[in-house]
């Protein structure tokens, strides 16, 4: 479903990934760790192909870094729902409109629509503030919006970029239980942290960004 093969990137004055391969199988949960500055964003940023190795490949579904049309990106990334730390709700719009504006770019009839926005709100336990503006909700509230948005679509594959980044640590093991369940039901999710405290209370297969490499990584469960 994905595969890194001998990624090369970086910036002239800073080199970022030397060689780097991984892969990740469907239906499989993976954190994606390293320090600040290692790469975590970037090689997100290669899976949605907004960001193209200098050598070496990605593929992910259908799709080849090499061979990709720019009109098929949006197909690509209509296959992926990403979350940021910092949520990137429409803040004119509310909850529902949040989540039917996804829907409504790719044509999906209104009822589909409703049906599904009622079923991943209902998921994530957020069905009652359907007509809430962002503002009006909490971080870890908001956190819960991005990731109904996020699997809305039905995506084979969730990127999150530290999506408990903002959060506290009871809110946080909530947004992982969440994602835990998503991904209990087949949609694979890859999970960029330096949380600890949530990698250790998750068993999930760690890959840890170090050198310019993905390297796996072993935590103790305690
Ligand atoms: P992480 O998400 O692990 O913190 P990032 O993927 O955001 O790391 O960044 C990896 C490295 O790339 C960082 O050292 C960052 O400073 C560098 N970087 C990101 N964008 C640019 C850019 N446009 N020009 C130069 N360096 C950049
Ligand atoms: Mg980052």
């Amino acid at each position: 479903m994905l595969k890194f093969d001998n990624v090369d990137f970086g910036y002239p004055s800073n080199k970022i990934f030397s060689g780097l391969s991984l892969q990740m199988n469907p239906g499989e949960f993976c954190f994606l760790i390293g320090k600040s500055g290692s790469g975590k964003s970037t090689l997100l940023q290669m899976i949605y192909m907004n960001l193209f190795p200098q050598s070496g490949t990605v593929q992910f579904d259908k799709y080849d870094s090499k061979t990709v049309k720019a009109r098929e990106l949006p197909y690509l990334r209509k296959k992926l729902g990403i979350i940021f730390q910092d949520f990137k709700l429409l803040k004119d719009r509310n909850i529902y409109e949040n989540l039917a504006f996804v829907l409504e770019v790719l044509n999906t009839p209104q009822k589909e629509i409703k049906r599904r926005i009622n079923d991943v709100l209902t998921d994530v336990s957020l069905i009652h503030r359907r007509n809430s503006m962002p503002d009006e909700l909490s971080g870890g509230e908001k956190q819960k919006v991005a990731i109904a948005r996020a699997v809305v679509n039905q995506p084979v594959l969730i990127l999150a970029d530290e999506p408990t980044g903002n959060l506290d640590p009871e809110t946080s093991l909530e947004i992982i239980n969440i994602l835990k369940k998503i991904n209990a039901q087949g949609t694979a999710v890859l999970f960029a942290t330096h949380n600890y405290e949530i990698i250790r209370k998750v068993n999930a297969r760690i890959l840890k960004l170090d050198n310019g490499k993905a390297v796996r990584a072993v935590f103790k469960q305690i």
